[in-house]
């Protein structure tokens, strides 16, 4: 027989709310459905907790505690990306089926997971008769995938409340295996800062006309010689603290020719650096702040030259850099003022919170209570979420979701064959279980 609470994720993952730029593509009836199953499958939850919604879809409920002095707020988000359509998914995307020891569909692990396991652990604690020491907030957004508005409106509502949180945990970060070559044990890495998300447009407009009578270093041409001098001017690379520590952290478990170097990564960052831009991309990305060329426009015919050439930058600016000093970069390696920048959208990274005091020891513990063969450690995330927002009233934000995953589950997250064993799920209730349980006075 299925678990109760696995029932419950099936429940709500084979509801396909995915999110969409375009406010008239989305599907609203299935968000509207949603928040119903959501109601139908945690009865107590909103019997006791006070619910406000904020933008369409997104929840904030509060849980009164003992006292409300230091406030933790746990966030999910119940809008998932969509199913690209010859994605060779083993089972139906939106099936929630359950094969080998797992429940597979879009949202599993991003992030209906999460939100389905926080609310177990509520409805658990309040079936217990439990009342936590501190007030917890549970933050649901309706369009993370989209960089909707929901965890702004949400933190606009809780600094109009006055809420000041302890701190805040959010997607993001697992209990990973494989996570580091020749390292067997899992690390439960919680994100302390994200990179920022900033995307610019460059642009050279210019004289068009008809391609039997072209003149040199148009627009096109001018725009691609740009592209190539962004592409091989690079920023700064290092190795920043939190990454320091997690090695530091990992040193023990590591291949025995490794561990000097993890061990006292602090004293050995440029070899560090170095090694990990040449372990590839993905490592690379680990050390700096990175351009990806993305979007990418000219003429429209064949034979019309074009008069405006356009591309896209989507940029994922590293702790340490600022949106600014990349515009700086980026205007000095182009070096051509005919080229023009234009900010879309800007974000910097997050500040870094706090892995040495009691809130950080508290996921901590929790962490090695839960997932006894696990180590918990801090790391920066590459990825953007919800959180970053948050960051304005509080100085604690983590990003981590008590599940473990397999180098392929991670993998599949916003791809195919997206999914969540059984028993990992039922870990993770009992983390944030765990967690709410032991928030101190
Ligand atoms: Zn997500």
């Amino acid at each position: 027989m299925t678990h109760p609470s696995v029932a419950k994720l099936q429940a709500l993952v084979r509801i396909p709310t995915v999110s969409n730029r375009d406010p008239d593509l989305i599907d609203v009836a299935a968000f509207d459905e949603f928040v119903a199953e959501l109601a139908r499958q945690f009865p107590m939850l909103h019997k006791r907790l006070e619910l406000t919604r904020v933008d369409t879809h997104g929840l904030l409920f509060h849980w009164a505690g003992r006292s409300s002095e230091r406030p933790v707020v746990l966030m999910a988000h119940l809008d998932v990306v969509p199913v690209e359509e010859d994605a060779p998914w083993q089972h139906p995307p939106f099936g929630a089926e359950i094969h080998d020891g797992a429940v597979w569909g879009r949202g599993t692990l991003d992030d209906k997971g999460e939100l389905v396991a926080i609310c177990v652990a509520v409805e658990n604690l309040l079936e217990l008769g439990f009342t936590p020491e501190q007030d917890v907030w549970l933050s649901f957004g309706c369009n993370e995938e989209v960089s909707g508005s929901s965890a702004v409106l949400a933190v606009e509502e809780l600094r109009r409340r006055g809420v000041e949180p302890w701190f805040v945990i959010d997607e993001g970060g697992a209990i990973a295996s494989e996570a580091f070559p020749g390292v067997s044990a899992p690390v439960g890495v919680v994100g302390v800062t994200e990179k920022g998300v900033t995307s610019l447009e460059l642009r050279v407009d210019g004289r068009g006309g008809h391609a039997s009578t072209p003149k040199r270093n148009g627009p096109t041409v001018r725009l691609a010689k740009a592209l190539t001098k962004l592409d091989r001017h690079q920023m700064a690379a290092s190795v920043p603290e939190p990454t320091i520590e997690l090695l530091r952290r990992m040193a023990p478990h590591a291949p025995r020719a490794l561990r000097p170097l993890m061990a006292n990564a602090d004293k050995m960052r440029p070899v560090l650096t170095r090694a990990l831009i040449a372990a590839g991309a993905e490592p690379a990305a680990m050390t700096r702040t990175t351009f990806a060329i993305t979007t990418l426009s000219g003429s429209p015919a064949l034979n019309v030259i074009a008069s405006t050439a356009k591309a896209g930058v989507n940029i994922r600016i590293m702790v340490g850099d600022t949106v600014a000093g990349v515009i700086d970069h980026v205007r000095k390696s182009v070096d051509d003022d005919q080229v023009e920048i234009d900010v879309i959208e800007q974000n910097e990274p997050s500040p870094v919170s706090p892995y040495d005091d009691a809130a950080f020891g508290l996921i901590e513990s929790t962490i090695t209570e839960v997932f006894p063969d696990a180590i918990p450690a801090p790391y920066v995330m590459m990825a953007a979420t919800d959180s970053r927002f948050f960051t304005e009233i509080c100085s604690r934000v983590y990003r981590f979701a008590p599940f473990r995953m397999t180098k392929a589950q991670r993998e599949s997250i916003h791809s195919y064959d997206e999914h969540l064993g059984v028993d990992a799920f039922i870990d993770g209730v009992r983390w944030y279980q765990r967690l709410i349980e032991r928030i101190p006075r």
